[in-house]
């Protein structure tokens, strides 16, 4: 029976990399439905929101989708229409394999991390006062009361929240794909010197976490540790787990280890299974519509999504094909070349044609 699968090409170079990705999840022999839906700014000219429910129906029916990259449209009335999806459907972990792949372009030879950023809470709740409004004034106020220190007029205001249990939930899904991956160790990364009740709080719940998994060492490193640590050596870490703005920052920082954005996969995972893979890239909207963008970032989503609905060989064997393309370093896109290597870039669809026919 085929796999009902979601799939929403968004905008700029979506289309055109979620096309590529398509065709080569398609050719490994996996039988997968695919039910085309509209999300984003492309969404929003054609719809009036960039959010259909339509969409969100389909996904939460499927319970897996491959997504572009959207765009969200200032007159929208969304602050970020991927971080609305994200809440709809509380995906709450973030993941970024990092791996490195001979035949990149990079200064490391061994990087082989995971990334699970926390995805719905920290500085990402929402909760935000502007400058001089009267709300501001009020919490001003109370903070001052509360706390003594004084809060200059001219301050705006975003406040950052972590509980118990989303710090349990995410360092329990972490320890879990650790296990699950048979990987070595988990390592938090936190500000919690500073922030003792959030950063604090999120250290507290993983450490506790971590003595349910006895088998996999665990330690922790204060955010800025952690990234000079990361560009110096990354081969000596493994899982690193984080709170959602912190996972943010060290997942490009981990796409930059192992070759940049057109190369870096991702998925975001809720409850009961629910699952969207999507590259960490963005739009990109200066490579939009020219065949120039790497589709590898997604053709590696889509190994984990084939991975994810059970089809670890085809998923196997479409990392492998992508690995043999990078490592032939013919067909490899513009991002991909390094400099002074004048052999001319391939296009997206010639990346995924020639992934195809290593299957
Ligand atoms: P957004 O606001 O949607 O995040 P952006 O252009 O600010 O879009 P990205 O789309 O993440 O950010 O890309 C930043 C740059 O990285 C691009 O301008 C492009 O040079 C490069 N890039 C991103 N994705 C790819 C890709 N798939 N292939 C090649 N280059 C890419």
């Amino acid at each position: 029976m085929a796999h009902g699968v979601t799939l929403i090409p968004g905008d700029g170079i979506g289309p055109e990399v979620i096309e590529a990705a398509r065709r080569a999840i398609d050719a490994t022999g996996v039988g997968i439905e695919w039910d085309r839906r509209d999300m984003g700014a492309g969404a929003f000219s054609r719809r009036g929101t960039p959010l259909p429910a339509e969409t969100l129906a389909s996904i939460r029916a499927r319970g897996v989708a491959l997504k572009g990259p959207v765009e969200t449209p200032v007159t929208s009335g969304y602050r970020s229409v991927n971080l609305e999806l994200r809440k709809h459907l509380k995906l709450f972990a973030c993941v970024r394999p990092c791996k490195r792949y001979p035949g990149v372009p990079v200064v490391y030879d061994h990087v082989d991390l995971v990334v699970v950023r926390e995805n719905l809470e920290d500085m990402y709740t929402g909760y935000e006062f502007e400058m001089g409004m009267e709300a501001t004034k009020e919490l001003i106020t109370f903070i001052q009361g509360a706390t003594g220190h004084r809060i200059r007029e001219d301050s705006g205001l975003s406040i950052k929240s972590i509980t118990e249990d989303g710090s349990e939930r995410i360092a329990r899904f972490a320890f879990e794909l650790a296990r699950a991956q048979g990987r070595r160790s988990v390592t938090a990364g936190h500000k919690a010197n500073i922030m003792k009740f959030s950063d604090g709080l999120f250290l507290e719940v993983a450490r506790r976490v971590a003595g349910d998994f006895p088998e996999i060492p665990f330690d922790d490193r204060i955010i800025d540790a952690l990234c000079m640590q990361l560009v110096q050596a990354p081969e000596r870490f493994d899982v690193l787990v984080l709170p959602n703005f912190y996972g943010d920052v060290v997942s490009e920082l981990g796409a930059a280890l192992i070759g940049g954005l057109g190369v870096a996969p991702g998925g975001h995972f809720g409850a009961g299974g629910l699952a969207i893979f999507e590259a960490t890239h963005g739009t990109a909207p200066r490579l939009a519509g020219t065949n120039q963008a790497n589709p590898v970032g997604v053709i590696l989503s889509g190994a984990m999504l084939l991975r994810h609905i059970g089809e670890e060989e085809a998923g196997d064997r479409l990392e492998a094909a992508v690995a043999q393309v990078l490592a032939e370093g013919v067909h490899v896109a513009g991002d991909l070349r390094a400099a002074g290597d004048d052999r001319p870039p391939a296009g997206t669809f010639q990346v995924a044609e020639a992934v195809i026919e290593r299957l």
